[in-house]
C-alpha cells in the first residue's frame, strides 16, 4: 500500500501541517526540487508540545513490561520493512544513494530494532545489583539495590549520510526507545519523505500497542530553531546526534548553557587513519591499494568510518603502494553526495588540500558537473605535524597519505593526531612487535581498532563500540552502534532499606523476571 506522504509534522498520535518555513525534498541527483509534498516546519508551540507529551509519556513507557516494550520495538521493525519500495525509491531519490545500498541499510535498521527488542528482553541492560543487608556488621549495613531506568525523554537529529539506520528509526531512536525514553525526531531535511515514511511507521506501532502519544514525535525544520529550541527543553534529558563537527559542537554548547544541562552524544568527525605496516605493504601492497581505493570511494566517501589518513613508512613499497593507489583513484567516477551542501564543502576541502603548498596531489577521478570527483594526496609526516588542518575531515572520496621518515616519525604522528572513531593496521605476523608497541598510542585514539579490513563496514552487535575521543564524539565513554548504546540513555537508581513489595520487579527477592543480576558480589544463579 502506497502512503501518501503530506508533509505534516508528526506530534505524538497527530499530523499536523507546520507553520514555519516551507521546504521541498531535493532529488540529489539532479538537484531539482520533489513536486510533492511541501514541508512545512515546526514552531516552537509544536516543540513545546511534543516535549510535554513525551515527558508525560514518560512513566507509563517505562513501566511497560519489558515483554510489551521489546514487542513494540519488533513491531516498528516490521512497519520500517513493510513500507517496501515507496521508502526504498523515496530514499534513492532524496539521498542519492544506490538500491542495493539503500535495501542493505533497511534491513539493517530492523535488525537494530530486534537486536534491542531481544536486549530488552533479557533484562541485561537493567544491570540489577543487590547487596543484602548485613545487620551483624559494625556498623550494620542496610539493603542496597541498584538498577538503570531511561533519563527521560531524547531528542534525536538524525543524520544525513545514513537516512534509514541512522536516522528516524536508527540506532539513536531504537536504543533510546529500548531504554524506555520517549523520542523526539528532528528530521533531517536532506530526507524530509523518507523520514516522514518511517515516523509514519513508529506512529502507527505507537497506536497498535496502544503507548502514550508522546513515545514518538516527529519535526520537520530547514533550519536550526527547531533543534536548538528541541536540545533547550526542560524535557529533553538527553540528545543523540550525527554529523559535522560545527552541528555537533553547537549543540553541546546549548546543552551546557541550560540552566539544567544535559549530555550531547553527538558522533561528529574522524579521519580513521590506516597504519601501512612493512609486512602487510612488501606481502600484498598492490590488493591493499586496490582495497583502499574501493574502501575510501565508496558511497562517493560519505561513511564517517572512511579511511582518510594512510599511514606509512618511506621506502620503495610506500611509493609502490602510491602510485597503485593513485591509478585505482583516476579510475573512479564522479559521484552523486547526499545533498548541494555536503558536495560544496567537499570540495572546499579538497580545494584546500590541493592548494596547500605541503600537500602534493596524486590523483583526481573523473570530473563531472554536480558530481564529487575523488582525490588523492600526499603529505610528509613532518609537515602534518607542523599543520594539523591537512589531517582534518575532508568528507567524501578524498583521502591522504602520510609518508613518515622512520617508526619514531610514525609514533609523532600517532600521538598527534586527534580522536578517532577507528584506527586500522595492516600488518603481516612479522609486524606484530611493532604493533604491540604502538597499540597503548592507538587505543588512547581510537574506538575501534581493526586489523587487515577496512573500517567502513560497523557491525551492529553486542561488540561494537562506534565512538571514540573527541572530535569522534563529545562523550569519549558511549558508542551509537552495538547494544552499548543503550547506557547513553539510562541512568543508575539505588533503593536502600526498600520493601520488597515497593520494589521493582527486577529487584525483588526470589528474582520474579528470572534475569541476570549481581547478589551480594557475585552472579546471581538464575533458576
Ligand atoms: P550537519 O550540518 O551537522 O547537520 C546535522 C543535523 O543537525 C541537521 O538536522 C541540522 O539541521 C542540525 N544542525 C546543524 N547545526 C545545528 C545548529 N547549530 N543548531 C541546531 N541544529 C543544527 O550535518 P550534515 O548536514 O549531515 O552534513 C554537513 C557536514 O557534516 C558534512 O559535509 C560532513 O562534513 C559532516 N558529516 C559528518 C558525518 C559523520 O558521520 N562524521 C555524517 C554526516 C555529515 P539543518 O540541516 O536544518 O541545519
Amino acid at each position: 500500500m502506497t502512503i501518501a506522504l503530506t508533509g505534516e509534522l508528526l506530534i505524538g498520535s497527530q499530523s499536523k501541517r507546520g507553520e514555519g518555513a516551507a521546504f521541498q525534498s531535493i532529488d540529489a541527483a539532479s538537484q531539482q526540487a520533489i513536486a510533492q509534498p511541501v514541508f512545512h516546519g515546526a514552531l516552537q508551540g509544536d516543540v513545546e508540545k511534543a516535549c510535554r507529551i513525551a515527558d508525560e509519556a514518560f512513566d507509563s513507557y517505562r513501566a511497560l513490561a519489558a515483554e510489551q516494550r521489546a514487542q513494540f520495538l519488533d513491531d516498528c521493525a516490521a512497519r520500517v520493512e513493510a513500507l517496501g519500495d515507496q521508502l526504498i525509491e523515496r530514499a534513492m531519490a532524496e539521498s542519492g544513494l544506490p538500491r542495493a545500498r539503500l535495501e542493505g541499510e533497511r534491513a539493517r535498521t530492523a535488525n537494530q530494532l530486534r537486536m534491542f527488542a531481544t536486549l530488552v528482553r533479557s533484562g541485561d541492560a537493567l544491570d540489577a545489583r543487590i547487596e543484602p543487608a548485613l545487620p551483624e556488621r559494625q556498623p550494620p549495613r542496610t539493603d542496597l539495590r541498584f538498577w538503570r531506568i531511561g533519563v527521560g525523554p531524547v531528542a534525536v537529529f538524525g543524520a544525513s549520510n545514513f537516512p534509514l539506520a541512522f536516522s528516524v528509526a536508527g540506532g539513536d531512536t531504537a536504543s533510546a526507545l529500548a531504554a524506555g525514553c520517549p523520542v523526539v525526531v528532528k528530521a533531517h531535511p536532506a530526507h524530509p519523505g523518507t523520514s516522514e515514511l518511517v515516523g509514519r511507521a513508529i506512529q502507527q506501532a505507537v497506536a497498535a500497542a496502544g503507548l502514550p502519544e508522546g513515545v514518538f514525535s516527529l519535526l520537520f525544520d530547514a533550519g536550526h530553531e527547531v533543534g536548538a529550541a528541541l536540545v533547550q527543553h526542560p524535557a529533553i534529558r538527553a540528545v543523540g546526534f550525527t554529523g559535522s563537527r560545527a552541528g555537533g559542537l553547537a549543540l553541546v554548547k546549548l546543552a551546557a548553557a541550560r540552566p539544567e544541562p544535559i549530555p550531547v552524544y553527538a558522533e561528529m568527525s574522524s579521519v580513521n587513519p590506516n597504519l601501512l605496516l612493512p609486512g602487510a605493504l612488501a606481502a600484498r601492497g598492490e590488493a591493499l591499494a586496490r582495497e583502499f581505493a574501493a574502501s575510501a570511494t565508496l558511497g562517493c566517501g560519505q561513511f564517517c568510518t572512511n579511511p582518510g589518513l594512510m599511514l606509512g613508512l618511506a621506502g620503495a613499497e610506500f611509493d609502490a603502494f602510491a602510485a597503485n593507489a593513485a591509478r585505482e583513484f583516476g579510475a573512479v567516477n564522479a559521484g552523486v553526495m547526499l545533498t548541494g551542501g555536503i558536495l560544496r564543502a567537499y570540495e572546499k576541502g579538497v580545494e584546500r588540500l590541493a592548494q596547500h603548498a605541503n600537500v602534493t596531489t596524486l590523483a583526481r577521478g573523473a570530473a563531472a558537473p554536480g558530481r564529487a570527483q575523488s582525490a588523492l594526496f600526499k603529505v610528509g609526516a613532518r609537515e602534518l605535524l607542523a599543520d594539523a588542518t591537512i589531517g582534518e575531515e575532508v568528507f567524501g572520496p578524498s583521502s591522504v597519505l602520510v609518508e613518515c621518515a622512520d617508526e619514531a616519525e610514525l609514533r609523532a604522528v600517532l600521538r598527534g593526531i586527534e580522536g578517532q572513531l577507528t584506527i586500522t593496521l595492516h600488518m603481516e605476523a612479522a609486524d606484530a612487535d611493532l604493533v604491540r608497541t604502538l597499540l597503548p598510542l592507538i587505543e588512547r585514539k581510537a574506538g575501534r581498532v581493526l586489523a587487515n579490513g577496512f573500517p567502513t563496514g560497523v557491525e551492529v552487535c553486542d561488540a561494537m563500540v562506534h565512538g571514540g575521543p573527541f572530535p569522534a564524539t563529545s562523550d569519549v565513554r558511549s558508542t551509537s552502534v552495538g547494544t552499548a548504546a543503550i547506557e547513553r540513555f539510562l541512568r543508575p537508581v539505588c533503593y536502600q532499606n526498600l520493601a520488597d513489595s515497593l520494589l521493582p520487579d527486577a529487584l525483588r527477592d526470589g528474582n520474579p523476571l528470572a534475569i541476570k543480576r549481581r547478589f551480594a558480589g557475585k552472579p546471581e544463579s538464575v533458576n
